[in-house]
């Protein structure tokens, strides 16, 4: 078997750096994913004021502080989305575009989901929709797809795909500044209603037009929380959580925003350290 670590946090956010110093201080193997350069939500914010003994301070200068105090000390860093997961013997598998990573526990801090779902996208997840171009994108090779995109990063994830497919229609919340690289690459002003589709993906509805397609690409800071742990018990849109910061899955702990409200940075750090102990408490249980 591959490297196994004790702590796998998934998200490098306020919450999953704090835990990530605590499961370290701990002396804990621990490995961190983060795929947006570590909180593009916190990086957002021209001034914190409210963060205690750091007045204020930019979002931006605050989360450098952050990743500089958690990657001090070293715990392996993939700077890729985590966008598979499963449990198996004793230990929890976690893949990316580059491949799969065993834990004995897991630390969810991904944020909180800020966008919401399309109709039709969690019954079509792995049957035509797809959060990943790497992994997905060669399924889709000569076909026509929709790429709903949330995130400026993400167009290099849609140039990819356009150098693959034969058309791929783009859905952008943002404003597209400059030119697009390919021109297969049509422009689509308007928000999808719906994945339409019988056992895979057959199209995307918006509320002016309907588009033939076989795939369709969702690029956001964070997707629904329960899209890696279909079987995690949900509070709302958040995971639920005990006071330990467990959840309904044995082995994985949750922090930050993608737990609830109120969404704020002290809280987020401080459900981290919490988090961390009890992965700490929950190691020391274990019979290997
Ligand atoms: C404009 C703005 C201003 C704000 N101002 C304040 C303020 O003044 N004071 C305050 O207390 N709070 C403020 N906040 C809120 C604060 O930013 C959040 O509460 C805090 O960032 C939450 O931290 P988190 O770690 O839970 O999540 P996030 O900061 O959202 O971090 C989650 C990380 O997980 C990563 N991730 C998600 N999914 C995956 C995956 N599958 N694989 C790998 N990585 C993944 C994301 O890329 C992200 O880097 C503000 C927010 C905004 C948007």
């Amino acid at each position: 078997m591959t490297d196994l670590y004790d702590i796998a946090i998934i998200g490098g956010g306020p919450a999953g750096l704090s835990a990530a110093v605590t499961a370290s201080v701990r002396n804990k193997k621990v490995i961190v994913f983060d795929f947006s350069n570590f909180s593009p939500r916190l990086r957002k914010a021209h001034l914190v004021s409210n963060y205690l003994g750091l007045p204020d301070i930019t979002g931006q200068e605050l989360m450098e502080k952050f990743v500089a105090h958690a990657l001090s000390f070293k715990p392996t860093l993939v700077t890729e989305k985590v966008i598979y997961a499963s449990e198996g013997e004793g230990h929890f598998t976690l893949g990316t575009a580059s491949g799969f990573f065993n834990a004995k526990t897991i630390i969810f801090a991904v944020g909180a989901s800020s966008s919401e779902t399309v109709s039709g996208e969690k019954e079509f997840l792995g049957r035509g929709v797809s959060y990943c171009a790497t992994c997905d994108g060669h399924f889709f090779k000569g076909k026509k797809i929709a790429a709903i995109v949330n995130v400026p990063g993400a167009l290099e994830e849609v140039d990819f795909l356009a150098e693959l497919c034969e058309k791929v229609y783009l859905m952008p919340r943002f404003k597209i500044e400059g030119e697009l690289k390919h021109e297969n690459i049509e422009v689509i002003a308007e928000y999808p209603d719906e994945i339409t589709g019988t056992d895979r993906v057959t199209g995307l509805r918006t509320p002016h037009g309907y588009y033939p397609v076989n795939g369709v690409f969702i690029f956001r800071e964070s997707d629904p929380v329960d899209s890696l742990f279909p079987d995690i018990l949900l509070k709302g849109k958040s995971v639920a959580v005990g006071e330990e910061m467990e959840t309904s899955v044995e082995g994985i702990f949750a922090a930050g925003d993608c737990t609830g409200h109120p969404w704020q940075i002290s809280r987020a750090t401080g459900q981290g350290i919490v988090a961390a102990l009890s992965a700490v408490k929950y190691l020391s249980q274990l019979k290997y």
